[in-house]
């Protein structure tokens, strides 16, 4: 019987999602048939004398562009978050990743008036993961926290060294969040954003989850944010 349950709780979710999901693409679609569809009536109304206006045509073609940016995120995050690749898990040297994936950053982040604090313990032993996936877990972690502050604000990084995992702390300043929010946030497609997707933190956890590692967070509204990150030591 409780399989049973679980079962159609499954059933539920798997329900829940696809709605999602077809929401999400419903809405960028009706955007390029209708971008595409005012592009064509203008090339018919067109004549030699009174030809396609470039500049209305180009902006046409910017927004079908843009809406088909937006669905190729979404989709490509979904499909991340449905079925992740397996981590190749390997001795990686946490420090030099965030390092790499802060220098990445670095523009955006001075753009953003966002101070960087580094607080990375010598010596930092390595985690047993998958670089590549990290680097995409933190730079989610990165732009949310850069998005909780628009600002500006002071993000302090740093690694603490357990028994038999490494933790990475990235505070941020930011705007921080209510309780029932907090408890929302690893849900696939929940977003306080006007153009967000919702699946950046379920990726997260996902990939730290495949990792045997895990992802948690604590927040004061109106004070900021701390996510953790955990792995285990290789
Ligand atoms: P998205 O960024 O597309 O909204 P995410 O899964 O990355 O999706 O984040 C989900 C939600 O969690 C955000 O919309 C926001 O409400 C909240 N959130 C995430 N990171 C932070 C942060 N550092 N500070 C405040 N809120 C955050
Ligand atoms: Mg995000």
């Amino acid at each position: 019987q409780a399989e049973a349950l679980m079962r159609a709780e499954q059933l539920a979710a798997v329900g829940r999602i696809s709605a999602q999901v077809a929401h999400e693409v419903r809405n960028p679609l009706s955007s390029i048939g209708l971008n595409v569809e005012l592009m064509q009536d203008a090339f018919e109304r067109a004549t030699f004398e009174s030809p396609v206006d470039a500049r209305e045509a180009r902006e046409l073609l910017a927004a079908v562009t843009r809406e088909v940016d937006r669905l190729t995120e979404v989709t490509e995050q979904y499909l991340r978050m449905a079925r992740p690749p397996r981590p190749s898990l390997e001795p990686t040297d946490v420090t030099d990743v965030l390092a790499s994936v802060l220098d990445f950053s670095r523009e955006e982040l001075e753009r953003a008036h966002v101070e960087v604090v580094r607080e990375l313990s010598p010596d930092t032993p390595r985690a047993l993961a998958d670089e590549g996936q990290l680097r995409q877990v933190f730079l989610n972690l990165l732009r949310n926290a850069r998005e909780a502050m628009p600002d500006g604000g002071r993000l302090t990084i740093a690694t603490r060294v357990h028994d038999h995992e490494l933790e990475v702390a990235l505070q941020d300043t930011g705007r921080g969040m209510s309780e029932a929010e907090r408890s929302r946030i690893f849900e696939p497609f929940f977003t306080t954003k006007e153009d967000g997707t919702g699946l950046g933190l379920a990726v997260c956890q996902q990939i730290l989850k495949a990792h045997g590692g895990a992802l948690s967070c604590q927040s004061e509204p109106g004070r900021g944010t701390t996510f953790s990150v955990r792995l285990p030591r290789a």
